[in-house]
């Protein structure tokens, strides 16, 4: 019944010939979706679609570190010991950089976090924030060998960060991106090897976050594994009624 009102809503708004960002100027409630799942789940693919959509900023902690690394600042040089061995950067770090980010004005209206929070530890230093906000934590589930082969098979644009993957999304041209004509490379993190670890790091670290917004009443499980564009519209259908609701 929840998704039926959701779906009847935002027809409505689309008849009406508006999108989610416009509707949300009368809403009073800043919206955060949290999205949640394990590395390759498909959380920075479809955060930023879904950010254009709602008309609130996409925050990745993994793109934050990575640009850290890149301008070589002293919270980058230390991000990348943590980041290239699998390992989650410490709690205090992460906190420092995610909560600058949100306080930023662009934020005021929501936000959507991809990769955070990864701990339990995380996640209570950030429910203060989200007091007066409507929160949606949207979890995408996908089997461990498709995981493997989403990761190994990435590729990201280095200008303007446009993700692909070798068989799913390739570029027209080989190692160029189609939006920007950008390099495209592969993460070192996305090694095998690395992977493995990131895997387990995941299982111990994140995976009770679950739990965690289960028990709050805000947990939407997806399944992932379909199409990119499918998951999208499941993603979409999620939080169509909060986001309508206000
Ligand atoms: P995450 O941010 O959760 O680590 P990404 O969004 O970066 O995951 O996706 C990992 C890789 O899998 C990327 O190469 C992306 O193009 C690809 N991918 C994402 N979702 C799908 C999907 N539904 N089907 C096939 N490939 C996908
Ligand atoms: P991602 O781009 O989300 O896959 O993140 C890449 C890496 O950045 C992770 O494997 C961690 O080492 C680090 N990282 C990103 N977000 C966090 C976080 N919330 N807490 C700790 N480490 C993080």
């Amino acid at each position: 019944m929840r998704f039926l009102l959701g779906w009847v809503c935002m027809l409505g708004m689309m008849i009406a010939g508006e999108t989610f960002a416009s509707s949300r100027s009368v809403v009073e409630k800043p919206i955060v979706v949290i999205l949640m799942g394990p590395p390759g789940a498909g959380k920075g693919t479809h955060a930023k679609p879904l950010g254009e959509q709602l008309g609130i900023p996409h925050i990745s902690t993994g793109d934050l570190f990575r640009e850290n690394i890149q301008n070589q600042t002293s919270l980058g040089q230390t991000a990348k010991s943590y980041i290239n061995a699998g390992r989650l950067v410490p709690d205090a770090v992460v906190l420092d950089m995610l909560f600058a980010r949100i306080d930023q004005p662009d934020c005021n209206q929501g936000y959507i976090l991809d990769g955070f929070p990864r701990t339990v530890a995380q996640a209570e230093a950030l429910d203060p924030r989200l007091k007066n906000s409507r929160v949606i934590a949207v979890n995408l589930n996908v089997p461990d060998p498709l995981l493997v082969e989403r990761i190994t098979g990435r590729l990201a644009c280095k200008e303007c960060g446009k993700l692909y993957h070798k068989k799913y999304s390739a570029p027209a041209s080989q190692g160029q991106c189609d939006l920007c004509q950008g390099t495209l490379f592969q993460r070192d993190d996305d090694k095998e090897e690395i992977l493995k670890k990131r895997l387990e790091v995941y299982r111990a670290q994140t995976e009770p976050l679950i739990e965690y917004y289960g028990k709050k009443d805000v947990l939407r499980e997806i399944n992932a594994a379909d199409s990119p564009d499918s998951v999208f519209h499941l993603v979409l259908d999620q939080i169509a009624e909060p986001v309508a609701r206000g």
